[in-house]
């Protein structure tokens, strides 16, 4: 039961990518799951829309709604990494009844941690796949027009809410809402901070150390 928790553009989308590939645990990106509503037009997904765009939060009952349905689904039976929830101190809150009732394990927390400058920079230079929302940096694009992950040629495009204004945006509401949810951690879950400016190697083995792999 792990949560990969941090800012906007640290990395939590990639480390648990590469965790739940290596380990077949379900990665749940509440983000993707926004931005396949999005892509599907979906009632959830003409409400996301606007909101994400700017870079706010959607509403925590909508939110906790949706993860809660997930995490009932037999898919989640033996585990899950939860990545971009919860976001809140109010979501943090409602999760854990769910988790105590439907869990054996407690939750651990993975806190990515860097400075909001490298975070920046980062967002700045990253591009999505538009068919596996797979992230690559820019340079990368210099060699190759392919996903490595799906192949789809040419499908790579900035994200609305990695533009600049928007990034700002989402760094400060990050930074409105960490500090009550790692307080309500500190009483429900171990946390495992981890330096977020290493390579994706290191992170990857510092996160199998914590969680003991
Ligand atoms: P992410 O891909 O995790 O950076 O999420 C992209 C955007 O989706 C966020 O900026 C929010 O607008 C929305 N979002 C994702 N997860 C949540 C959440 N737990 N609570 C509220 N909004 C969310």
């Amino acid at each position: 039961m792990l949560v990969f928790f941090g800012a906007p553009g640290v990395g939590k989308g990639t480390q648990a990518k590469i965790i739940s590939s290596k380990f077949n645990i379900p990665h749940i990106s509440t983000g993707d799951i926004l931005r396949n509503a999005i892509a599907k037009k979906t009632e959830l997904g003409i409400i996301a829309k606007g909101i994400m765009d700017k870079g706010d939060l959607l509403p925590d009952d909508i939110m906790i709604g949706l993860v809660k349905n997930v995490l009932i689904s037999d898919k989640c039976k033996k585990g899950f990494i939860l990545d971009g929830f919860p976001r809140t101190l109010n979501q943090a809150e409602m999760l854990q009844p769910i988790v105590e009732e439907l869990f054996d394990d407690p939750l651990t927390l993975i806190t990515l941690v860097a400075e909001d400058k490298v975070i920046i920079d980062r967002l700045a230079q990253r591009r999505m796949c538009s068919t596996c929302s797979s992230i690559v940096n820019l340079n990368f694009l210099k060699s190759t027009n392919t996903c490595p992950t799906c192949g789809t040629e040419n499908s790579f495009v900035k994200r609305k809410d990695d533009e600049v204004e928007v990034i700002k945006n989402r760094l400060d509401v990050f930074h409105k809402t960490t500090k009550p949810v790692l307080d309500f951690y500190n009483d429900h879950a171990v946390n495992h901070q981890i330096d977020a400016t290493m390579s994706v190697e290191n992170i990857t083995k510092a996160i199998c150390k914590a969680i003991e792999c």
